[in-house]
């Protein structure tokens, strides 16, 4: 179902619990908003008021892909930019890497499974971004 974004920074900035293979409906509340939204590569579960640790993302080529609990593990290459944000107005400077571990659950038959994958470039940036979001942090 495509949902409303949520503005409200006092919603935004909460830490986001950990999320269960009962949240699949949040996860594709999230593919309907983003599908929904021009111009939009990522969304997080708090932005549209749901917070739980569930992102959803589109890669390179535009595919999207759902990710439970992502967590950073590892990040090469810094580098510093602005960024801009689908639930803030004004763009921020931040520090992103280039290179990135991440770890996160990945649900397959009705289970969360824990996974591990590797991006790099724009992506990286992107899943950056939503962990950030995952723990109340605004860019
Ligand atoms: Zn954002």
């Amino acid at each position: 179902m495509i949902k409303e974004l949520v503005k409200d920074e006092t919603l935004l900035s909460k830490p986001c619990e950990e999320a269960t293979a009962d949240d699949a409906d949040v996860a594709q509340d999230l593919l309907d908003t983003l599908a929904s939204l021009e111009d939009a590569a990522c969304l997080a579960a708090n932005q549209i008021g749901v917070a739980k640790r569930v992102v959803a993302y589109l890669d390179e080529d535009d595919q999207p892909h759902v990710m439970y609990n992502p967590v950073l593990k590892l990040g090469l290459d810094a580098f510093k930019t602005t960024e801009g944000c689908l639930t803030r107005d004004e763009e921020s400077k931040v520090t992103r890497f280039d290179r990135i571990k991440v770890a996160y659950d990945e649900l397959a038959d009705g289970e969360l499974r824990p996974c591990k994958r590797d991006f790099s470039g724009w992506t990286a940036q992107t899943v950056q971004h939503m962990i950030d979001h995952c723990k109340g942090k605004l860019v």
